[in-house]
């Protein structure tokens, strides 16, 4: 099912002021692989610094996670800031909270510079637990140390009783269709275009062969193995969202910290619900029909909306996935540093509106050299192996069950082989080490893989 914002905005065309065949095998300033929210954000700011950029995507505008998202643009990203002090220390997490704080003002700025009706409206952001306030005290007093305006208060607008909950004021929502389609009819464009491979200043596609002098994957999850590793950094976790009308509007965004937390924010005339988080490729948690068949990611969703609000109607339901870092950091810089002129954004974990901006502007700079203050903290090159040890460890250890397992019986991933897994909520087939999906019939959903299977 189309996702509210799709429903909104439609399908998003590319510029016509270069016709779409006279791109192909043309040489480049910078190609940027990936018309999501990162990729047109990052060749935004490139063409605002007088590059010449092509952006390459494999279907169509914000057709990606981009467009089932629930865009709160926001510097509260769960229970981070008291973790961040005690694994990367207090002077890098204030700079992973300012550099979230201003990308907040940034998308103000080019929306009042743009006057892009997108809905945009500054509003706080709540973290709320309904069993626990210790957590939510020590996050408050963490992003205070940091410089964000945060209280810890124990009534909210929504319609139970919470233990207590993190207020972040002046943060924001919008309606990131509308956003992204005035940000790209300014760009160049090349829709249906898949990138096979990307080497030095060489960018091969299904149509040809491009060259740029620099080029940016902002592919969601990195479309390249090695060198980079990123399939062994990260693992990716889906969630899925409801929207309601007739609900009495809720003025605020929120989101659950409990295991199976949710989330809310008003969309016009909609509520958002979301939740049922799961590993990709390990169906939600319940066992509904029979004794192997997972799932009811919506119907715990449903559950929730009898519960809370029993007066509404759904209008439209939808799921996304994005990329979880081991050590709770996106990787935003160069892809690796075997490869000079290539870089890359990604680990975005469900938070991509606020870190796509931050990967515009600090990719904007370093391919033109400037310095950044942000560059240390979301460096790609830091340790492989940092504070997230632990969850390193399990991720391979699920690489390694997924290669095994099931080996001349079951459907495998395109990418790197792994046994897939059928997800009753999606209709499709999951990765559960690294997170592509391939629908009924084998066709590619989500990478990184980059072909169908049979
Ligand atoms: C349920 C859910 C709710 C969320 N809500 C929020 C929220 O409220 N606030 C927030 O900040 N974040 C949120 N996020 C996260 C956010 O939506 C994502 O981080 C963000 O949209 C990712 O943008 P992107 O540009 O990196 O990726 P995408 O939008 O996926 O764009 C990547 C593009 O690259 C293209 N591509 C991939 N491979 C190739 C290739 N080889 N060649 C050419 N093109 C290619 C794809 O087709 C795609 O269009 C949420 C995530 C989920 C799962």
């Amino acid at each position: 099912m189309e996702s509210l914002w799709r429903k909104q905005t439609g399908k998003i065309k590319p510029s016509e002021s270069i016709p779409q065949s006279s791109i192909r095998e043309s040489h480049w300033d910078v190609v940027v692989v990936g018309a999501g929210m990162a990729g047109i954000l990052t060749a935004y700011h490139l063409k605002k610094q007088g590059k010449r950029v092509l952006v390459v995507e494999a279907n169509t505008i914000a057709s990606g996670q981009t467009e089932r998202t629930t865009a709160k643009i926001t510097s509260q990203h769960g229970l981070k800031y008291a973790r961040l002090i005690k694994t990367i220390g207090e002077q890098m997490a204030k700079l992973y909270a300012q550099a979230n704080e201003l990308a907040i003002a940034q998308y103000a700025g080019i929306i009042k510079e743009k006057k892009i009706d997108c809905r945009f409206e500054r509003v706080d952001a709540y973290l709320y637990s309904l069993e626990t306030e210790e957590n939510l005290k020590e996050e408050a007093k963490a992003a205070n140390r940091l410089g964000i305006h945060a209280e810890f208060v124990t009534e909210t607008e929504l319609p139970f009783d919470v233990k207590g909950a993190v207020r972040f004021q002046n943060q924001a929502q919008f309606s990131p269709l509308e956003f992204v389609k005035a940000v790209a009819v300014e760009l160049n464009i090349l829709e249906h275009t898949m990138v096979t491979e990307v080497k030095d200043h060489w960018v091969i596609t299904d149509k040809g062969i491009l060259t740029a002098d620099d080029i940016v994957l902002a592919t969601h999850y990195p479309m390249r193995n090695v060198p980079g590793f990123y399939f062994l950094r990260q693992h990716q976790e889906r969630s899925y969202v409801l929207a309601l009308s007739g609900a009495e509007p809720i003025k605020n965004m929120y989101l659950g910290i409990d295991e199976d937390g949710l989330s809310f924010r008003q969309a016009g005339e909609y509520l958002l619900l979301g939740g049922s988080s799961h590993r990709t490729g390990r169906a939600y948690g319940r066992k509904i029909s029979s004794k192997k068949e997972c799932g009811g990611a919506y119907e715990h969703l449903r559950e929730m909306k009898q519960l809370y609000f029993p007066e509404t109607k759904e209008v439209a339901h939808w799921s996304a996935q994005d990329c979880m870092p081991h050590d709770g950091i996106p990787f935003i810089g160069r892809f690796s540093a075997y490869t000079p002129h290539l870089y890359v954004a990604t680990g975005f974990q469900k938070w991509g509106m606020t870190t796509s901006m931050i990967a515009a502007r600090l990719l904007c700079d370093e391919i033109c050299g400037k310095e950044n203050p942000y560059q240390e903290v979301f460096s790609p090159q830091r340790l492989l192996v940092r504070a997230g040890s632990k969850d390193f460890l399990k991720d391979a250890a699920v690489s390694v069950a997924g290669l095994t397992k099931g080996i001349f019986t079951k459907k495998r991933c395109s990418h790197m082989g792994c046994v897939l897994k059928w997800n009753p909520d999606t209709h499709s087939f999951d990765c559960p080490c690294h997170g592509s999906r391939f629908d009924e019939d084998g066709k590619l959903l989500d990478n990184p893989a980059k072909t169908d299977i049979s």
